[in-house]
């Protein structure tokens, strides 16, 4: 089985690099993958697939069953939407869309989990259960297009045991896989505050109440939470990106506005700092004469990566690239929606080396020079296959 997936990946790789070069030359923001679902869906149906559309709206499912299809479902996930970046790479594959750009590699995952489709259609008669493909929109924005895919009832009829996520990692050089068990990426909340003063000459401080000086004691006061309130043990970082204060040299404006991200990997201390970050500023700003509005946007959770599945996919992984190309990975304070799957499903979130020094491939995600080394997807299709394979089939070779 090992053999004939991996002939069928090298068949396939030059097609799936053609398709990933064509969705990275059209990409569409979160929510607007109308043309790139339309693209996957037919992609399935020319592999003889019966794809459901419109999952989440623009969200792609499709079932491969192999004998005794209800035996055991195991899900694989890609996700398909493209970010509000201006592309500067010159390269033949170039965003034909102005200010839009696969900057995290989704094409990458898209492209990829379609060669899986079709390299595990070509081999349905060998194995037993179904593989469940889900091509997801919206994951750089929230809601994130997993709550709403999972709230429209992906993970039902049927219930995949499992789920496996692939990401592009540009700190890993090609031809390695990392992985991570347990704990992995941070949930991510946005936090917007108000604070309200009274505005008057700056010569005459008396007789305002200055939302600068206490919005600069409450941004001070805040880092408590992390220093003094957080375990030593749990990642938490509060960082505080945007502060608008409208005055000038000699004027007091009325309101400073703050914006900023909380970020921990922990959902018992998560609700509780949220709540320590709002009393604290209302207070601050209270004890000052002044007021605080506070404002939580709730993002993703945290991810946890499942131990036993971990282990049993990062096996899998060594057996089809070999042990020496299997690396261990460190948390990250990223966020990531696959998340909302690890909170239903044992899941697990992997790392797809797409690093190359000497072609000068080194950019991280989410910035406008972003690229991946190709090879990359002579293994990602092929792999997840084996994954899904290996997990069904319950270890056996
Ligand atoms: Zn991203
Ligand atoms: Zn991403």
């Amino acid at each position: 089985m090992l053999e004939s997936i991996k002939r069928l990946a090298a068949e396939y790789a030059d097609s799936i690099i053609v398709t990933r070069r064509h969705l990275h030359a059209n990409p569409e923001l979160s929510y607007q993958e109308f043309n790139t679902a339309k693209f996957v869906a037919d992609k399935l149906r020319s592999f003889g697939l019966k794809p459901q559309e419109g999952v989440a709206k623009t969200g792609v499912v499709v079932l491969i069953e192999g004998r005794s299809p209800s035996k055991k479902v195991v899900a694989l996930r890609a996700d398909m939407d493209a970010l509000p970046i201006q592309e500067v790479n010159q390269v033949s594959y170039k965003s034909k869309v102005p200010g839009v750009m696969h900057a995290c590699g989704h094409d990458v995952h898209t492209s990829s989990l379609l060669g899986t489709a079709q390299i595990l259609n070509e081999i349905r008669t060998e194995f037993e259960g179904s593989v469940k493909l889900i091509f997801q929109p919206g994951e750089e924005k929230h809601p994130g297009g997993a709550s709403i895919m999972i709230a429209e009832g992906v993970l039902q009829n049927p219930s995949p045991v499992s789920i496996i996520g692939q990401h592009v990692m540009p700190l890993i050089p090609v031809g390695k896989i990392g992985f991570r068990e347990g704990k992995y990426m941070a949930s991510s909340d946005e936090i917007y505050l108000r604070v309200i003063g009274k505005g008057g000459h700056g010569a005459a401080p008396e007789l305002t109440i200055d939302p600068v000086v206490i919005a600069a004691h409450i941004i001070i006061a805040l880092q408590q939470v992390v220093s003094r309130n957080a375990s030593p043990k749990e990642p938490t970082v509060l960082t505080f990106g945007r502060i608008t204060a409208d005055g000038a040299t000699n004027i007091i404006p009325d309101e400073v506005k703050i914006a900023g991200t909380f970020r921990s990997l922990n959902e018992a201390w998560r609700q509780s700092g949220l709540e320590k970050i709002r009393k604290m500023a209302e207070s601050i700003a209270e004890g000052m004469g002044g007021k605080c509005e506070v404002t939580i946007s709730k993002g993703y959770p945290y991810l946890e990566n499942n131990p036993e599945l971990t282990r049993r996919i990062k096996a899998a992984a060594e057996m089809y690239v070999g042990k020496e190309n299997v690396v261990d990975i460190d948390l990250t304070m990223g966020s990531e929606d696959f998340a909302y799957y690890s909170q239903k499903i044992p899941a697990s979130f992997y790392r797809l080396g797409t690093r190359n020094d000497a072609k000068g491939i080194t950019s991280y995600v989410h910035t406008p020079t972003f690229d991946i080394d190709e090879d990359a997807l002579r293994i990602g299709p092929g792999l997840m296959a084996w994954m899904a394979i290996q997990e069904l089939s319950d270890f056996k070779k």
